[in-house]
This record gives C-alpha cells, sequence and structure tokens, in this order.
C-alpha cells in the first residue's frame, strides 16, 4: 500500500480558525521509526486552551447547535465525506507519526473510524431525544411526564496516542452528534492525527465555528485545564490509568461528568478441549502495533496438562512473526511511539527476568534507528508477578500456567483491571460460561469481533468508567430531564 506525501494541517483549531499558538511557538513531530523529525505543530498555550474552552461555552450556550438535530445530521455527513476525501492523508499520517503499520490503518486506524462517522451523523437525526412516560396519579390526580434527553454541555476530549485518528474522531463526532460543542486536545506524540481532522471541519463542513476546538500541545498538563475549568460540563478522556484517576480528582471539585477509557492486563484462558494448533500460534497478536491497544490480551492462561505444547506453538509463531518498518504491508508490529516508550517497555522486561520469569524468544531491541521492541514471549510466569499484573503497553505477552477452569477464572479476575479478554474451547457453551465469569467490559469467544461502532466499550474496576460507542456511549453525552404536567 503506496503512501501519500504528507501534507498535514499543524494549526490548532479555534472559533472556526487554524491558528497558530498564540506565543507563535511550535512542537517537533518525531517518526518513531526513523526517528527523523517529519515537521512541527503549534505548540498550544494555557491561554490558547483557556480561549478555546470559552469559545466553546459561548457557542452552546447562544447558538442553536443543540437543538437542531437535523443540522447536526448534515454537517456531520459533510465531515464524513470530507474525511474520505483527505483518507489516505490520514492513513500516511498515522503511519508516520504514530509508527501504527500501515496493514492495520483498514481496521481501528482509519478506514472503520471514517465509517463511525456516518452512524453518528445518522443517531445525531434519528436519536428519539424526547418521549413521553406513562401517566401517573399524585394525590389522586393525574401527571403527565416527559422525559428529555439534552446535550451535556461542553465537552473536553483528552486522547492517547495508539489509536489518535480514531480516538479522536470519535470523540468529537459522538460529542457533537448529540448537540454538544467540544474542545480536543490530542496527544503530544501524534499531534497531526489531531489537527489534520481540524482543517477537514474547517475547510470541508458548515459546522459553525466554535463548536469543535483542537488544541495540540507538548504541554501534558494544559489537559488538566480542561478537568478543573468550571466552563466544561463533561471531561472523555482516554489514556493510561494513572493520568485518568487524577482528571477525575481534578473534575470533582466542579462535580463534572466523567468518562474514563484507560488501561487493560487483559485475559486470554485456552481451555483444555481447544484446538491448540490453531489457537495458540494467535497468541504473537499480543504484538499487533508492539502491543499498544488497551484490549489486547496480553495474558495468556494455559492448563498446566498441555502447557508445554502450548508454548512451544507459541515460541514458534513469535520466532517467525514481521515486525520492523510499518511502511512495509508484511509488517504488523512497527515501533513503540517514543523513546520514552521503548525504555518503559525494556525496564518491565528487565523486570519479568529479575523477577524469575523465563525469556523465552525477544528481550531486547533490535539494532539500528527506530524504538523497536522485539516480541518478547515470557512463559512460566507468576500471576504476582510485576508483568503479570501491570500494562507495559509493549509487544510483550506473558504465559501463565492453571490447574482447572476455576483456577484460570480466578487468575483472569486477579487484576485491578477489567477492560477485555478472551476465551478459547472447543465446547463453545462451556467456553461462554466461562466468559460469562469474566469481570471485563467486553470478551471475545473463539475468536469472534466485538469492536464496533455500535459496542459500547469500557472497563469494569480500573479499566474506566462509562462506555463509549454505541447508544449507551451516546447518551453519556447527554443530560436527562423529566417535565411534568398536570394530566388531562
Ligand atoms: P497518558 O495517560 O499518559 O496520556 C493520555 C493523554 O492525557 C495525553 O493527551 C496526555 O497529554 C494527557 N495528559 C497527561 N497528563 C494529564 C493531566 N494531568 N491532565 C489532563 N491530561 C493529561 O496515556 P498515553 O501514554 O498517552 O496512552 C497509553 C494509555 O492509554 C494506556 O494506559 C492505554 O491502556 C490507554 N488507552 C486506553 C484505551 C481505552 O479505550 N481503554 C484506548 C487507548 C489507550
Amino acid at each position: 500500500m503506496a503512501l501519500v506525501e504528507l501534507a498535514p494541517e499543524n494549526r490548532n483549531l479555534i472559533d472556526g480558525e487554524l491558528v497558530d499558538a498564540s506565543n507563535g511557538n511550535t512542537f517537533l513531530n518525531v517518526n518513531p521509526s526513523t526517528e527523523e523529525v517529519l515537521g512541527t505543530v503549534a505548540d498550544g498555550t494555557k491561554d490558547d486552551i483557556e480561549r478555546a474552552v470559552g469559545v466553546a461555552r459561548r457557542t452552546f450556550d447562544e447558538s442553536n447547535w443543540a437543538d437542531d438535530p437535523a443540522f447536526r445530521q448534515k454537517c456531520l455527513r459533510q465531515l464524513y465525506e470530507g474525511l474520505l476525501e483527505e483518507k489516505e492523508q490520514f492513513r500516511a499520517i498515522v503511519v508516520h507519526e504514530a509508527g501504527a503499520p500501515v496493514s492495520t490503518t483498514p481496521f481501528m486506524q482509519i478506514d472503520e473510524p471514517i465509517e463511525m462517522v456516518a452512524y453518528w451523523a445518522d443517531l445525531a437525526g434519528n436519536y428519539e431525544y424526547e418521549r413521553p412516560m406513562s401517566d401517573v396519579p399524585f394525590l389522586g390526580r393525574p401527571q403527565r411526564r416527559i422525559l428529555r434527553r439534552e446535550p451535556v454541555g461542553v465537552v473536553g476530549a483528552i486522547t492517547p496516542w495508539n489509536v489518535p485518528f480514531y480516538l479522536n474522531l470519535t470523540k468529537i463526532a459522538s460529542s457533537i452528534a448529540a448537540g454538544n460543542t467540544c474542545v480536543l486536545k490530542p496527544a503530544p506524540d501524534t499531534p497531526w492525527s489531531g489537527t489534520h481532522i481540524g482543517k477537514v471541519i474547517a475547510e470541508k463542513t458548515d459546522i459553525p465555528p466554535g463548536v469543535v476546538q483542537i488544541v495540540a500541545s507538548s504541554d501534558h498538563t494544559i489537559g488538566e485545564i480542561l478537568s478543573t475549568d468550571p466552563r466544561i460540563d463533561a471531561v472523555s478522556f482516554t489514556g493510561s490509568t494513572q493520568t485518568g484517576r487524577r482528571i477525575m480528582a481534578c473534575a470533582a471539585e466542579t462535580v463534572k461528568k466523567v468518562f474514563l477509557e484507560l488501561g487493560g492486563k487483559s485475559a486470554t484462558i485456552v481451555l483444555d478441549d481447544a484446538d491448540f494448533g490453531k489457537v495458540c500460534p494467535g497468541a504473537v497478536m499480543t504484538c499487533i502495533h508492539g502491543g499498544q491497544g488497551c484490549a489486547i490480551t496480553t495474558r495468556w492462561l494455559v492448563p498446566r496438562a498441555r502447557y508445554d505444547e502450548a508454548i512451544t506453538l507459541m515460541k514458534a509463531a513469535f520466532e517467525s512473526w514481521n515486525y520492523g518498518d510499518p511502511t512495509n504491508p508484511a509488517n504488523l508490529q512497527g515501533p513503540q511511539v517514543s523513546r520514552l516508550q521503548q525504555e518503559r517497555v525494556l525496564s518491565y522486561i528487565e523486570k519479568g527476568k529479575a523477577e524469575g520469569a523465563r525469556c523465552l524468544v525477544g528481550g531486547g531491541k533490535p539494532e539500528g534507528k527506530g524504538f523497536f521492541v522485539e516480541p518478547t514471549l515470557f512463559v512460566d510466569v507468576d500471576p504476582q508477578m510485576t508483568i503479570a499484573r501491570e500494562e507495559i503497553f509493549g509487544p510483550v505477552l506473558c504465559v501463565i500456567p492453571y490447574q482447572h477452569d476455576a483456577d484460570a477464572i480466578r487468575i483472569a479476575n486477579d487484576s485491578k483491571y477489567g477492560l477485555s479478554g478472551g476465551v478459547q474451547g472447543g465446547d463453545e457453551a462451556r467456553a461462554l460460561r466461562i466468559a460469562r465469569q469474566i469481570r471485563t467490559g467486553t470478551l471475545a469467544v473463539n475468536g469472534g469481533q466485538w469492536f464496533h461502532v455500535d459496542t459500547p466499550f469500557g472497563g469494569y474496576k480500573q479499566s474506566g468508567v462509562g462506555r463509549e460507542n454505541g447508544v449507551m456511549g451516546f447518551e453519556e453525552l447527554l443530560e436527562t430531564k423529566v417535565i411534568a404536567l398536570p394530566g388531562k
């Protein structure tokens, strides 16, 4: 798949205009697979984000955006068409700035997320914002009630770098479909996946000025303004559990709605009646996109009775896995997004070795440029080891033996996270029974695929609060009002 030449927008979007940072500063965008500077981007300041919040507030309070679903639908359809025209530019951006393997872009990174905008356009226009409830008596007199859903107001959106275009787009499109205005702060490692959406909005749609603001910045903490500013009504955050905790605490001061999509340490349980030859090589998919996916299953639980057979199959798959240059369609694993992430992953690997896990494949970084980490297979992992408990966000699989089904369920659930997981087994009913006992937001039985725009996505426990996507995700962005009238 040949990539088009990069021509990204590098300015922020505030009040309908593409603007440089108020102090004129820029920061560098670095290609993680070559370590070369790709270009620069406006380095939004505290003043810029405060202006963006003010504009979003004024637009919500003073325009009729919230009250005109048909117009919102029209604007979202324009956005969809505009994104389709820029699809190849977005693909080039995400491959170069995020190191996303080009072969993965049709699914999570680019094509599928653009299609999702059509869903948000339909929902904006077709959702039943108001409906009568049943009449009820009060002190013997009949009462009518109307249930009304209204936009929550101004949404502050903060995103990470692993699937940056998808997350930026989902947060913008779902927020404005529901009638809100928004301010997005994209991740500093992948700024153009945010700012280039701003160009499409400004140049190819009738989305009114002030409905969407996009402010990139090298300063992580300017995002904090979105969780403290009283003019923001809700914060929609995707990122690490640590930052999510901080956002929740900051938002408490002004009692904002918080919506958090956080980390994961998901488990795949391989049952003893699974087709090992078919299932076990699939464990190497942990390394897709350098393992930088929150819902990837990074713990594989394997029955003790068939343990050696399983790890022999996994070892072969890890040894023959293609990784490297993300522009090469044969590679499903590119680099980690930054040197910082590369070092973080390597330090977890060292901890795994120090705590006694057996590193069967990989465990280091390859020679040459780029923030790559070798696909790494750890076996004989104890569930209490650091690598079995903490999110590594790298191409590192932990294989943990278990004794019987109840033991597997206990180990899978013994985590502060609860985002996703899988069960593989020859008897679907038995696999489904086990899936029902795993405390996570999504589960794949025998390779079933849950990812879709109408699937509510989110986590149990410290993997988050609320659900994104689908009607449930849309309703997270709405307030609920009941209006009562005397009965007739
Ligand atoms: P991160 O938490 O470090 O950063 C995420 C975003 O928050 C960035 O835009 C960053 O600039 C901003 N930020 C940092 N400190 C902030 C603060 N104090 N206030 C406001 N904003 C702040 O996460 P990351 O390293 O960019 O991304 C990796 C993490 O994201 C992983 O833990 C991964 O599991 C998680 N993730 C979760 C999902 C999901 O849907 N559950 C999806 C993708 C990624």
